[in-house]
């Protein structure tokens, strides 16, 4: 058996040596570092798969959710309501661009953000919601959707996770996760489903004004050169990371179909098991790319078989181990613990298992037999 690595890069990069090589190669003859031809031909590659009008490619999926937010015009004090239980890039730009982050409990299930609890977390001073379409599965869009028409809010996708994602809404045609709010962000880190060999992020509008816009502020809000007509970010995709994206995105969708059956391996090996919890997928709704295969031990036992699989050298992430609203950073008077049951008890509960597009059946039966025998 190979060593069980939780995402393998080697791996996949056996299989587009040749196409990311030869970019390489040709971005060093050209000297074409920084906007070169590679980068425009992504944008148009990447907007060409996910159906959306623009894509504006960046630095980092940070910067992306920031941007985002920037070319949105929100203000100081405008309050953006996200979910309790993500990764802190997503509250911290909120925080960053002094809004006023609320965040709200998610479900049980699909461990995306509630929309029951949306609605009661909604004042007069709410401008946005932020999905975050965690571990792979977009969160209820059309439910978001409907409330943000309601009350008049922009819906800012954090697709970070999620890329290459169907959305079945009912009566359409499925959409690709990150094309169905007013922008979305995403990253390209090297373990994102889409991944670069550095840092990099995009931001996808069908929104023409706004993508003209934000395409003003990642470079110094010039519209004209030397001409600053707002304050804006340096935020830039590298050519050599979009010479490794073009690439994998030509790979995307049979990169995401392994990893599905992966999970599907793994569901099937525990299924039927009284103390595991396997990922939920929402029906009809939507399809789950797995960033993340993240199960759910329920007799207690989680942090007991973290360490069971440490000491057997098998790899696992806990994704995410504390809820934001107790992170120092973002503590906030208004939240109180009752209001947050279910990220308290998912924090306890999760566990993420090795997911790639490298996966063999010996690892995953390896991984499946060693769990299943500890919680016996
Ligand atoms: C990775 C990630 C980000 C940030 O992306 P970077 O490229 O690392 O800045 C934001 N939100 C979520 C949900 C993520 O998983």
């Amino acid at each position: 058996m190979k060593k069980i690595q939780m995402v393998d890069l080697k791996g996949q990069y056996e299989g587009i040596k040749n196409e990311v090589n030869q970019g390489m190669q040709e971005i060093l003859e050209e000297t074409s570092f920084i906007n070169g031809p590679h980068v425009h031909a992504f944008q148009k590659e990447l907007e060409y798969y996910l159906g959306v009008k623009h894509v504006i490619p960046c630095a980092n999926g940070t910067d992306a959710l920031q941007i985002a937010m920037m070319g949105l015009g929100l203000k100081p004090g405008d309050e953006v309501i996200t979910a309790d239980f993500t990764f802190a890039a997503t509250v911290e730009v909120i925080a960053l661009l002094q809004l006023t982050p609320v965040l709200v409990d998610v479900d049980p299930e699909t461990f995306n953000i509630d929309p029951e609890e949306i609605k009661k977390a909604i004042t007069p001073n709410t401008k946005a919601i932020v999905p975050v379409h965690l571990f792979g599965q977009t969160a209820n869009m059309d439910a978001i959707m409907e409330i943000a028409k309601e009350h008049d809010l922009y819906v800012i996708e954090d697709n970070a996770q999620a890329i290459g994602a169907d959305y079945h809404s009912k009566n359409e045609e499925p959409r690709k996760a990150g094309t169905i709010g007013d922008v979305a962000a995403t990253s390209f880190f090297p373990s994102k489903n889409l991944g670069c060999y550095g840092d990099g992020g995009a931001i996808f509008t069908n929104n023409d004004e706004l993508a003209h816009t934000i395409r003003g502020i990642v470079n110094h809000g010039m519209y004209e050169r030397y001409h600053h007509d707002v304050v804006g970010v340096n935020s830039r995709l590298d050519s050599f990371q979009a010479a490794v994206l073009r690439a994998k995105l030509k790979n995307l969708d049979i990169y995401n179909e392994a990893r599905k059956e992966a999970a599907l391996k793994y569901s099937n090996a525990f299924h039927g098991n009284e103390h595991i919890q396997t990922p939920v997928r929402t029906g009809d709704c939507d399809t789950h790319v797995y960033h993340q295969y993240t199960l759910k031990i329920r007799n207690g036992k989680r942090d007991a078989l973290a360490k069971h699989l440490q000491d057997r050298g098998i790899p696992f992430g806990i994704y995410y181990p504390i809820p934001l609203h107790r992170q120092k950073a973002y503590l906030d008077e208004r939240y109180k613990e009752e209001d947050f049951t279910v990220t308290n008890q998912l924090v306890q509960e999760v566990i993420s298992l090795p997911m790639h597009t490298e996966l063999e059946d010996d690892q995953i039966k390896h991984i499946t037999d060693t769990i299943i025998d500890f919680l016996k």
